[in-house]
């Protein structure tokens, strides 16, 4: 190679931009390859935030993780897990030093957008059997037809018992589906708004078409429908108000590309989070802070809700922590750090309009650190202090993990949040980092193998 100039030297000295892991560092695609067929099948198994907590317990108690016990007293090393409500979860290992030098936490969401069935949504009309939706979260609504979905929830019967839900994963199980016009018939809605293509009280979910065979039946296919629900999990109609039940896109995780770079998937927003911090704090096993995972429920529809961090059980988890070594919590929060890991919107040359590429994030260039979300001139947003961004830097630098900076669009574009503002309410210092996403909160997210790799490099050297 020819020698490099003065000027360029000098550019290499001052200037910084994120540079492409496939260029780079080739030899990460075999290893992110690798670890990306875990999380796929992270994808697949937890299509809800319940499904997501079952499938951490079960692996956290693989790994030698117990349920926290607040009067136990624990050793650095010690694994423990604590379930709230059977949607949101907390994963410690504790550390060397006592927990009023702070904790390392990490905040994902397991909650995605998605279709809710209604209290009453049963119903049948023109000799078809329908379910009324509320949609959860911010979908773009015209998504969510003529593409199959799944049927997955929890229902509380009458007699106490509890059955879980699943229709339409399995092969040869049936799905369900929103019907949309033909382009035949469709002048008329192709006039409207693109936010209204398919209206919310539109995505109402075809479940079957045959009758009862009763000529005295006012409702045959309704009944027909409620008749297979009620063989398969025994339930009837009263019991969809003691029910939780959620219709996701029944697609599974699939590679993208003919070069296998990408995963194509529902619900990664904010799933590829999740994962990547539920193996960082499995394969942390003698961290010098002690950690604090979580996996929120809730954050979709502005972490509302008691499972959800705009409640307290983060907090009361860390008071349990801190009772147990006799320190103050208000010390313990005010020496700890949170990374609020949440996706961010990955640059797409297909809209480049809406981006600021400079300050935006692109595949396959690492995770990416957010240093404030917001909208309306960063209201609403936890803008992190300089102080933690250099020590978050630090530790990323330090590990040699791939990172880029990232905002969410260009300035008055548009906006979000994330958990973020709520740990810094507790007087922690946070700052949001995550993995880049194209086709954020469609029923097909994208993502770069390479940045989910990343990711997980990030947290665990976070833990370290
Ligand atoms: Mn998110
Ligand atoms: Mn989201």
């Amino acid at each position: 190679m020819a020698k490099k100039t003065k000027g360029q030297e000098l550019a290499e000295k001052l200037t910084w931009s994120a540079t492409n892991i496939g260029k780079e560092a080739p030899k990460q695609i075999a290893k992110a390859q690798k670890f990306c067929e875990g999380y796929k099948n992270f994808l697949d198994e937890g299509k809800t935030e319940r499904e997501c907590v079952r499938y951490a317990v079960k692996l956290l108690e693989k790994n030698g993780y117990r349920p926290f016990e607040r009067l136990m007293t624990y050793q650095p090393g010690d694994k423990v897990y604590f379930v709230n409500r059977g949607k949101s979860l907390i994963a410690t290992t504790f550390g060397i030093e006592p927990v009023e030098n702070g904790v390392r936490m990490n905040g994902a969401h397991i909650d995605s957008p998605r279709l809710d069935l209604k209290p009453n949504p049963m119903y049948e009309t023109h000799d078809i059997a329908y379910f009324k939706t509320h949609y959860y979260g911010g979908i773009r609504k015209y998504q969510w037809g003529a593409t199959p979905l799944a049927m997955h929830g929890i229902v509380f019967k009458k007699d106490g018992t509890s059955v879980e839900i699943s229709i339409g994963e399995k092969a040869g199980e049936p799905v369900f589906c929103v019907t949309d016009l033909l382009p035949h018939l469709a002048a008329r809605q192709n006039e409207r708004h693109l936010r209204d293509g398919l209206k919310g009280e539109e995505l109402n979910i075809i479940i079957g078409s045959l009758p009862y065979q009763d000529e005295e039946v006012k409702e045959p296919v309704k009944l027909l429908a409620l008749q297979l629900l009620n063989e398969r999990y025994g339930i009837t109609e009263a019991d969809f108000y003691r029910a939780e039940i959620e219709m996701v896109p029944a697609v599974k995780a699939k590679d993208v590309g003919l070069d296998c770079s990408m995963i194509g998937a529902y619900g990664q927003d904010d799933r590829i989070c999740a994962y990547t911090a539920l193996m960082a704090e499995i394969d942390t096993r003698m961290p010098t802070h002690t950690t604090v995972t979580i996996l929120t429920d809730k954050e979709e529809i502005g972490s509302d809700g008691n499972t959800g961090l705009n409640s307290d059980y983060v907090l009361h988890y860390i008071e349990d922590l801190a009772d147990q070594s006799g320190a103050l919590v208000r010390q313990v929060l005010r020496s700890s750090i949170c990374l609020s890991s949440d996706v961010n919107a990955a640059y797409d040359p297909n809209f480049a309009d809406v981006y600021e590429l400079r300050n935006a994030c692109q595949l396959n260039r690492g995770c990416v650190l957010t240093k404030y979300t917001g909208s309306r001139g960063k209201s609403s947003s936890n803008d992190a202090g300089a102080e933690l961004l250099a020590k978050v830097i630090h530790i990323l630098e330090k590990d040699g993990v791939y990172w880029q900076a990232g905002e969410l669009g260009k300035v008055d574009e548009g906006g979000g949040g994330t958990i973020a503002k709520y740990v810094a309410h507790m007087n922690v210092d946070t700052v949001d980092l995550g993995v880049p996403i194209l086709s954020m909160h469609s029923p097909f997210e994208l993502s770069s193998k390479l940045d989910v790799w990343n990711t997980y490099r990030a947290f665990k050297a976070f833990y370290k």
